[in-house]
Protein backbone atom coordinates (compact mmCIF):
# COMPACT_ATOMS: atom_id res chain seq x y z
CA UNK A 1 0.00 0.00 0.00
CA UNK A 2 1.58 3.27 -1.10
CA UNK A 3 0.88 6.84 0.71
CA UNK A 4 -2.02 8.89 -1.38
CA UNK A 5 -1.16 12.51 -1.16
CA UNK A 6 -4.35 13.32 -1.68
CA UNK A 7 -5.82 11.74 1.95
CA UNK A 8 -8.08 14.08 3.68
CA UNK A 9 -5.48 14.94 6.74
CA UNK A 10 -2.29 15.61 3.54
CA UNK A 11 -5.14 18.56 2.58
CA UNK A 12 -5.50 19.85 5.93
CA UNK A 13 -1.84 19.94 6.22
CA UNK A 14 -1.47 22.00 2.52
CA UNK A 15 -3.61 23.94 4.28
CA UNK A 16 -6.36 23.27 1.21
CA UNK A 17 -9.25 21.96 3.51
CA UNK A 18 -9.67 23.93 7.02
CA UNK A 19 -9.42 23.01 10.44
CA UNK A 20 -9.54 24.25 14.14
CA UNK A 21 -6.09 24.37 14.64
CA UNK A 22 -4.92 23.80 18.06
CA UNK A 23 -1.17 24.11 17.63
CA UNK A 24 1.48 24.03 14.54
CA UNK A 25 5.18 23.60 14.70
CA UNK A 26 7.87 22.30 11.98
CA UNK A 27 6.78 18.54 12.83
CA UNK A 28 3.26 18.38 13.59
CA UNK A 29 -0.08 19.68 13.24
CA UNK A 30 -2.66 19.37 16.16
CA UNK A 31 -6.51 19.69 15.37
CA UNK A 32 -9.91 18.69 16.52
CA UNK A 33 -11.51 15.37 15.10
CA UNK A 34 -14.63 16.99 13.53
CA UNK A 35 -16.36 13.78 14.76
CA UNK A 36 -15.10 13.54 17.88
CA UNK A 37 -15.22 10.24 19.94
CA UNK A 38 -15.24 12.26 23.25
CA UNK A 39 -15.49 16.00 24.28
CA UNK A 40 -12.00 17.63 23.52
CA UNK A 41 -10.85 14.92 20.82
CA UNK A 42 -7.90 16.31 19.33
CA UNK A 43 -5.31 14.68 16.27
CA UNK A 44 -1.98 14.93 16.11
CA UNK A 45 -0.37 14.63 12.68
CA UNK A 46 2.80 14.22 11.92
CA UNK A 47 3.75 16.61 8.26
CA UNK A 48 6.08 13.73 7.20
CA UNK A 49 4.26 11.53 5.11
CA UNK A 50 3.42 8.16 6.23
CA UNK A 51 0.53 6.00 5.58
CA UNK A 52 0.91 4.61 9.32
CA UNK A 53 2.81 3.76 12.04
CA UNK A 54 4.01 0.55 10.37
CA UNK A 55 5.52 2.87 7.27
CA UNK A 56 6.68 5.74 9.23
CA UNK A 57 10.49 6.79 10.17
CA UNK A 58 11.57 5.84 13.53
CA UNK A 59 12.30 9.39 13.93
CA UNK A 60 9.10 10.89 13.17
CA UNK A 61 7.42 8.68 15.47
CA UNK A 62 10.39 9.75 18.23
CA UNK A 63 9.42 12.83 17.65
CA UNK A 64 6.04 13.23 17.65
CA UNK A 65 5.31 11.27 20.87
CA UNK A 66 6.66 14.08 23.33
CA UNK A 67 4.04 16.16 21.46
CA UNK A 68 1.65 13.54 21.78
CA UNK A 69 2.20 13.41 25.62
CA UNK A 70 1.73 17.36 25.96
CA UNK A 71 -1.64 17.21 24.25
CA UNK A 72 -2.83 14.73 26.30
CA UNK A 73 -1.64 16.44 29.77
CA UNK A 74 -3.30 19.59 28.42
CA UNK A 75 -6.05 17.81 27.20
CA UNK A 76 -6.70 16.18 30.91
CA UNK A 77 -6.34 19.85 32.10
CA UNK A 78 -8.23 22.09 29.35
CA UNK A 79 -11.30 19.48 29.72
CA UNK A 80 -11.16 18.81 32.95
CA UNK A 81 -11.01 15.02 31.92
CA UNK A 82 -10.31 11.82 34.57
CA UNK A 83 -8.13 10.22 32.00
CA UNK A 84 -7.14 10.53 28.43
CA UNK A 85 -7.17 7.50 26.01
CA UNK A 86 -4.47 7.67 23.04
CA UNK A 87 -5.42 5.89 19.75
CA UNK A 88 -3.71 4.87 16.68
CA UNK A 89 -5.10 2.59 13.93
CA UNK A 90 -3.00 1.14 10.96
CA UNK A 91 -4.71 0.03 7.54
CA UNK A 92 -8.42 -0.58 7.86
CA UNK A 93 -8.67 -4.05 9.11
CA UNK A 94 -6.74 -2.12 12.22
CA UNK A 95 -9.44 0.25 11.99
CA UNK A 96 -7.66 3.57 9.83
CA UNK A 97 -9.97 5.48 8.06
CA UNK A 98 -7.66 8.55 6.58
CA UNK A 99 -3.98 7.25 5.64
CA UNK A 100 -1.74 9.61 6.90
CA UNK A 101 -0.16 8.84 10.01
CA UNK A 102 -2.24 10.37 13.23
CA UNK A 103 -2.62 9.50 17.20
CA UNK A 104 -6.07 10.25 18.42
CA UNK A 105 -6.03 11.84 21.62
CA UNK A 106 -9.29 11.56 23.78
CA UNK A 107 -10.53 13.10 27.16
CA UNK A 108 -12.17 10.45 28.85
CA UNK A 109 -14.67 10.81 32.21
CA UNK A 110 -15.63 8.45 34.60
CA UNK A 111 -18.74 6.29 33.35
CA UNK A 112 -19.07 7.30 29.39
CA UNK A 113 -17.87 5.11 26.70
CA UNK A 114 -16.23 6.47 24.31
CA UNK A 115 -18.80 7.42 20.96
CA UNK A 116 -18.20 5.50 18.12
CA UNK A 117 -15.38 5.78 15.75
CA UNK A 118 -16.26 8.92 13.28
CA UNK A 119 -19.73 8.71 13.19
CA UNK A 120 -21.31 12.17 13.92
CA UNK A 121 -20.02 15.50 12.91
CA UNK A 122 -19.65 17.72 15.95
CA UNK A 123 -20.89 21.72 15.55
CA UNK A 124 -18.16 23.84 14.34
CA UNK A 125 -19.21 26.26 17.66
CA UNK A 126 -18.10 23.54 19.89
CA UNK A 127 -14.77 22.63 17.73
CA UNK A 128 -13.85 25.86 17.66
CA UNK A 129 -14.31 26.24 21.66
CA UNK A 130 -12.86 23.36 22.38
CA UNK A 131 -9.70 24.03 20.29
CA UNK A 132 -9.09 27.48 21.87
CA UNK A 133 -9.17 25.52 25.42
CA UNK A 134 -6.66 23.25 24.44
CA UNK A 135 -4.76 26.06 23.05
CA UNK A 136 -4.73 27.37 26.30
CA UNK A 137 -3.99 24.53 27.91
CA UNK A 138 -0.50 23.73 25.87
CA UNK A 139 0.38 27.29 26.52
CA UNK A 140 0.41 26.98 30.33
P1 LIG B 1 -8.65 6.90 11.80
O1 LIG B 1 -9.86 6.04 11.63
O2 LIG B 1 -7.96 7.04 10.47
O3 LIG B 1 -7.76 6.53 12.92
O4 LIG B 1 -9.20 8.33 12.23
C1 LIG B 1 -9.55 9.34 11.36
C2 LIG B 1 -10.23 10.39 12.18
O5 LIG B 1 -10.33 11.56 11.39
C3 LIG B 1 -11.67 10.04 12.62
O6 LIG B 1 -11.74 10.11 14.02
C4 LIG B 1 -12.53 11.09 11.93
O7 LIG B 1 -13.57 11.53 12.77
C5 LIG B 1 -11.54 12.18 11.62
N1 LIG B 1 -11.81 12.94 10.43
C6 LIG B 1 -12.25 12.48 9.23
N2 LIG B 1 -12.34 13.48 8.33
C7 LIG B 1 -11.94 14.60 8.97
C8 LIG B 1 -11.81 15.97 8.57
O8 LIG B 1 -12.09 16.36 7.45
N3 LIG B 1 -11.36 16.85 9.51
C9 LIG B 1 -11.05 16.47 10.78
N4 LIG B 1 -10.63 17.41 11.62
N5 LIG B 1 -11.17 15.19 11.21
C10 LIG B 1 -11.60 14.27 10.30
Amino acid sequence: MSYDPNNIFAKILRGEIPCHKVHEDADALVFMDVMPQSPGHALVVPKVASRNLLDADPAVIAKVMPLVQKVAVAAKTAFNADGVSIAQFNEEAGGQTVFHLHFHVMPRFEGQPLKMHGRNMEDAAVLAANAEKLKAALAQ
